[in-house]
Order: structure tokens, then C-alpha cells, then sequence
């Protein structure tokens, strides 16, 4: 298999590991991948991780917004693999209540999450674009402060966990368990894609998980605090992200 060659924290001493995922997968690499998703459809989020621990560490790695699904994640890892290298996209545009996240999980689990910032400051940023992008152009916004700090994050890594749930939306719905991420051009694992928002809030109830304030005060799903507003009773759970917009994702799950 071809391997990554730009990956400055490659051992060489290590060689290739056996499960190096190619630079352009071709369809033997994807069938394999559905054919591993496919036999993980009945495994617990816990299993798959060991799974995903097993095969790609230390090359193996989590983003996480600090979301419930993620918490979830972080404490399996925390008795999985604690040593998994976690972090954080910090817009500059973040709630306190979510940054205040990163001291908890180390309070908690030792777990130092990293943040990856973008190569602007939010001052400098609305100064070059004349004033806050999220207010007329959020997928700018979004690109410049996320994604694009997320391909350079990514860049090294074979595989990442991801914390998507199938039921969160349409979008999401058929999410591999395991799976080829063309937008990372790494291997992306949900193992909480099977869970549904009660088995997530009964873990994070049952282990005492930290969690984020403002899910207690409105805010099923949290993003940057400019473009995340309270939700009301019947309306979907990701109502409150980029209301206004025709917009419900950053772009990190989205092909
Ligand atoms: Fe910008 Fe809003 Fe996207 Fe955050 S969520 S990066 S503030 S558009």
C-alpha cells in the first residue's frame, strides 16, 4: 500500500504499519473498510474503539467539540486508551461554558485536549473581512476557522473517532461504523453511530460524565456562540445551529 510521506510525526524506525491507509484508496481498501464496518454493526461503542485502538494507534486520533456524544467518547477512552491524543477546534468564536470543558476533562481523566487554532485571531479575521463573517457568509466562516484547521490537523493521522449518531439527521443517517473520510483523506470510526441521544444521556448520567452547562439551559447542541441560539420544545435538535442560514453543518461530516 502506498502510505502517507508528509506525515512529520512518522517514526521511520517504525516502518509502514500493517494497517497504513493508502493515499488514493482504491476499491479493495473500501471494500475492506465496509466489509470491517459491517462486522462492528453489533459491537458495543466500547468494542469498536478497542477495535479502532488496536488497529490504528498511535496513529489514531479524536476531535471533538466537547458535544455529549464526545464527552461519551472521551471517558471510554479514558479506560480504553487514555494515552489517545485528543483536540479541540478553537474558532475563537467558542462558548466559556465549552472551553471550560477542557479543564474538567483534565480534572477528571488527566487528559490534556489540545486546541487547534486558526492561523488568525477572531480580531484579525473580522478586521480583513470587515467585520464578523458568520453574519453574512457562515460557510466562509466555517471553512476558514474549521475546516481548514481541521485538514492541517489532520494531516499524519490514519484514523479518527467521530462522534456522530445515525439518528442525529438525515445527513447522518447512514454513517458507516467504520469508513473512508474523502474530505480528510484519513479513516473515520463512529462507534456511537448505532446509540441514540438516551443511551448517550444514560452513560453520561450513570458515570457522572462532565458535560456542558448549556445543554441544562436550552442548548441541545452547542457550536460557536454567535451562531447557536436556545432551542424551543418540538423543534429538532440541531434547530439552534446557524439559525437563519439554509445550514445545519460546518462541513466536517458532510462529503
Ligand atoms: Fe464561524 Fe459560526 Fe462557523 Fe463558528 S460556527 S466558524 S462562528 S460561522
Amino acid at each position: 500500500l502506498q502510505v502517507f510521506s508528509d506525515d512529520p510525526g512518522e517514526d521511520a524506525s517504525r516502518g509502514a504499519l500493517a494497517a497504513d491507509p493508502p493515499l488514493v484508496p482504491d476499491e479493495a481498501f473500501l471494500t475492506s473498510l465496509a466489509k470491517e464496518s459491517e462486522s462492528l454493526e453489533k459491537a458495543t461503542p466500547q468494542e469498536i474503539l478497542r477495535w479502532a485502538v488496536d488497529r490504528y494507534a498511535p496513529k489514531f486520533t479524536m476531535a471533538t467539540a466537547f458535544g455529549p456524544e464526545g464527552m461519551t467518547i472521551i471517558h471510554m477512552l479514558s479506560e480504553i486508551a487514555p494515552e489517545t491524543p485528543i483536540f479541540n477546534l478553537d474558532t475563537g468564536y467558542q462558548f466559556a461554558e465549552t472551553l471550560a470543558l477542557r479543564e474538567r476533562v483534565k480534572e477528571r481523566y488527566g487528559i490534556e485536549v489540545e486546541f487547534k487554532l486558526p492561523e488568525t485571531t477572531v480580531e484579525e479575521y473580522e478586521k480583513q473581512h470587515g467585520g464578523p463573517l458568520y453574519k453574512t457568509d457562515p460557510n466562509r466562516c466555517c471553512f476558514d476557522r474549521k475546516i481548514r484547521v481541521l485538514h492541517k490537523a489532520a494531516r499524519g493521522w490514519h484514523a479518527w473517532a467521530s462522534a456522530i449518531r445515525r439518528d442525529q439527521s438525515p445527513d447522518r443517517a447512514r454513517a458507516p461504523i467504520v469508513g473512508w473520510d474523502r474530505k480528510f483523506q484519513l479513516v473515520k470510526i463512529s462507534p456511537l453511530a448505532n446509540w441514540t441521544k438516551k443511551d448517550v444521556w444514560s452513560l453520561i448520567s450513570k458515570e457522572s460524565i462532565p458535560y456542558n452547562e448549556l445543554h441544562d439551559k436550552g442548548f441541545p447542541s452547542v457550536g460557536c456562540e454567535p451562531c447557536t441560539r436556545v432551542v424551543q420544545i418540538g423543534e429538532d435538535e440541531r434547530a439552534g445551529r446557524w439559525s437563519g442560514f439554509q445550514k445545519t453543518e460546518c462541513g466536517l461530516h458532510t462529503s
